[in-house]
């Protein structure tokens, strides 16, 4: 099987960070997520790349009716009550018109009407499966919430991102998580990097939390962890659900780091490199949102980053793929 190139695009507006900004505080990125998806199709279509858009069950409802419809009878009861949204729900506007930041049903037509991309799951309420005081069965019913509200407008969801990435795709205490996706028609969900900058949970350096933090900031513009590539057969050959582990974040453009805005995208084009060379995965993925603040500058790093993809398509048979298709292709040689 050829190198693929993956994009998937936590698509969340306020339902991602209400647990830490405001709308007022966040307000410029928020408020253009709407024009980032049209631009996001339209570049995609000049360079055939496929997006997979995961997105919060939430933002498919019409109205707060709909919303309150899907809402499972066992809502997570994280001990830290404040990373629930549901308290927030009274205070919301009644539909997209009133309240374009928590609710997203246009921006999931246009995904759908485009054709060429798919539409993923990040679950009905951005739900935090690492969070202490959630249980499996709050997870199973808020998976069952998100494929619903999803079949209801025609769009049968396959692939799931999980929020915040909390999956430790390799621990035993995690498999039930996958086994929920299992049974609700979930093939594949991405991991996370294998590298143990990007499992701070799961190490005992959790504690030097900064260090990691900035060594996180630093690998996207010097490689520290390497192409992070992925021969996705080899990693999968048993696997019922698939795990599609990302390769990097595409970090937002940042002015006061301008300067290093050359290397971040060197990084990415390597690494790309590596994968349609080694016929491996190269896995992109950042939020709509991060696109919401120096939209242009963001907009000219990314098509450099389609550019290279052209280019590697017709020298090594790279090709792009949403979660889902390359799901499919894997399955076909287990
Ligand atoms: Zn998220």
């Amino acid at each position: 099987m050829k190198g693929h190139f993956v994009i998937s695009l936590d698509y969340e507006i306020h339902w991602g960070v209400f647990d830490k900004r405001t709308v007022e505080e966040y307000k410029e990125n928020l408020s253009n997520v709407g024009k980032v998806i049209d631009r996001l199709l339209a570049l995609s279509d000049k360079y055939n790349v496929k997006i997979t858009f995961s997105t919060v069950g939430f933002l498919f409802a019409k109205d707060k009716k709909e919303l309150f419809d899907y809402i499972p009878i066992n809502k997570p009861t994280y001990l830290n009550e404040k990373l629930s949204p549901y308290p927030l729900l009274d205070g919301i506007g009644n539909n997209e018109n009133d309240d374009p930041f928590h609710y997203g049903l246009s921006g999931v037509n246009k995904i759908q009407n485009n054709g060429n991309h798919e539409i993923g799951t990040h679950t009905y309420c951005h739900y935090y499966c690492h969070i202490p005081g959630q249980t499996i069965e709050q997870f199973d019913d808020d998976i069952n919430s998100a494929v619903s509200i999803a079949k209801s407008k025609g769009i049968e969801v396959k692939s799931l991102v999980f929020p915040r990435n909390m999956i430790d795709a390799h621990k035993p205490s995690d498999k039930p998580l996958l086994n929920v996706l299992n049974k609700h028609g979930i093939t594949s969900f991405r991991g996370k990097e294998n590298s143990f900058i990007y499992n701070i949970h799961t190490t005992k350096f959790y504690k030097n939390w900064f260090i990691l933090k900035l060594l996180k900031f630093l690998d996207a513009y010097i490689s520290i962890t390497g192409p992070n590539t992925y021969d996705v057969i080899k990693i999968n050959k048993s696997s019922k659900v698939i795990n599609l582990p990302s390769s990097r974040l595409l970090r937002a453009y940042s002015y006061k780091f301008r300067m290093f805005e050359p290397f971040k995208l060197k990084r990415i084009k390597r690494a790309m490199t590596h994968a349609a060379k080694k016929n491996e995965m190269f896995h992109l993925w950042w939020h709509p949102h991060n696109f919401g603040a120096q939209t242009d500058e963001n907009f000219s790093t990314l098509e450099e980053v389609f550019k290279t993809y052209k280019s590697l398509n017709e020298t090594y048979g790279f090709q792009s793929e949403t979660m889902t298709g390359l799901t499919n292709k894997i399955k076909a040689t287990q």
